[in-house]
């Protein structure tokens, strides 16, 4: 079969097939302890559970306005004034199907073949690949370890040419939990003032996850930047409501048109029902998401105190989302691996039992990425896993 060039070049998730292999094994009955999940663990809350009901039980199912229903629009502008004191009206907002969806959006509405989008490294695994399909160009732009995953603002100067349509910012990231501070903030508005043809896309999925402070927008430190900025967020990861996929964006009037166009043409919008949960769980209490971020803080520290015990794995603590990324270059040659060979040490580890995520799939080879969206028991089970095999004793 003959397929697009759109697709051609564009992987298929390694996530998704290490996820696969996880419910092979269960499904043999065989243990696997699983530290990949990008996903709560714990219930959506039961109020948002709630209203989805009533929407239902109202008859609100019928096809939904295209860029969503009002009453969660105001609900999505009442949320910006509150967390980031930012303002926006009624046009500048677009509700998706996840906010993978907005995202998409945003890319099919701007890029032309060849176009250029700047990603920071480790990026999230779909960031390139929906690049690809829309035809464009992912240019990454290294961040390190040992400068906690900032972003430097020369290197993300040189990487920016006349094809650029956007760069891409996720704070807290996936994979490295890393929360760009004030300070890369202003560096990255300085580098985007010299360059008025560049777009900023936040990624903001992960702002309610975050241990140490608040998580600042680029707007709050370079309100100036406002009509170039799409902010994208949704209710999966705060709210514990990823299969309801509900996201939303924020941006300048035309853009939001032109995503808008896309969304026209493939989804027709996000579901009623889960339209009335996110209103809920945006306006409703917030006490289960702020205890949700308390439990991660914690099993963040958990996780912590036993990687620190692991001699030649080295890791940064995470700011927040509910990942870490763990360095293991100088482990893995003494276990008779190549500095980089993170899949066959994952291999390795699976065979041993627990499953965790290669940091190739990130851009990131040598490193593994562990999640600690799972409960406190499965979290040390895993860890004293990793510890054996990378004392060769598996
Ligand atoms: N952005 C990042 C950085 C993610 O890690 C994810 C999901 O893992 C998403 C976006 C997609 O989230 P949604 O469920 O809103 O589509």
């Amino acid at each position: 079969m003959s397929l697009s060039r759109r697709i051609e070049g564009v992987g298929t998730s390694i996530i998704l097939a290490m996820l696969e292999k996880e419910a092979t094994l269960r499904e043999q009955g065989i243990e696997i302890i699983s530290l990949t999940a990008g996903e709560p663990d714990f219930p959506t809350p039961r109020h948002v559970v709630a209203a989805a009901r009533v929407a239902m039980d109202k008859g609100d199912t019928r096809y939904p306005p295209l860029t969503g229903t009002a009453a969660l629009k105001q609900a999505i502008i009442g949320k910006f004034i509150s967390d980031y004191g930012l303002e926006f009206g009624l046009r500048s907002i677009i509700v998706s199907t996840g906010s993978k969806q907005a995202i998409y959006n945003a890319f099919m509405a701007t890029l032309d073949q060849g176009d250029e989008v700047v990603i920071p490294k480790p990026y999230w695994t779909s960031y390139p690949d929906m690049v690809r399909v829309a035809a464009g160009v992912p240019i990454f732009v290294e961040t390190h370890v040992s400068q906690r995953f900032q972003l430097d603002a020369d290197l993300l100067n040189h990487a920016i040419s006349p094809r650029t349509k956007w760069i891409l910012l996720n704070s807290p990231g996936n994979p490295t939990g890393a929360i760009y501070n004030e300070e890369t903030l202003r560096g990255v508005a300085e580098v985007l003032r010299r360059h008025q043809h560049v777009r900023i896309l936040c990624d903001d999925i992960y702002e309610h996850i975050a241990f140490e402070q608040p998580v600042r927008n680029i707007l709050q430190v370079a309100p100036d930047l406002g009509d170039r900025c799409l902010i994208v967020n949704g209710v999966s990861k705060a709210y514990a409501m990823t299969g309801w996929r509900l996201g939303y964006a924020a941006g300048p009037p035309e853009l939001i048109q032109a995503m808008a166009v896309i969304q026209s043409q493939s989804t027709s919008g996000a579901s009623t029902l889960s339209q009335a949960a996110a209103v809920a769980a945006l306006t409703g209490p917030q006490e289960d998401r702020i205890a949700a971020c308390e439990a991660y803080r914690r099993r963040r520290d958990l996780v912590a105190s036993h990687l620190l015990r692991i001699h030649g794995l080295d890791f940064t603590p995470p700011d927040g989302a509910f990942y870490v990324l763990v360095d293991c270059r100088e482990a893995l040659p003494e276990i008779g691996l190549r500095k980089d060979e993170d899949p066959a040490f994952v291999a390795r580890l699976f065979e041993a039992g627990v499953a965790v995520i290669p940091g190739t799939a990130f851009g990131a080879p040598g490193f593994i990425r562990l999640s600690f969206a799972t409960a406190d028991a499965q979290i040390e089970r895993g860890l004293v896993r990793l510890a054996t095999v990378v004392a060769g004793r598996s």
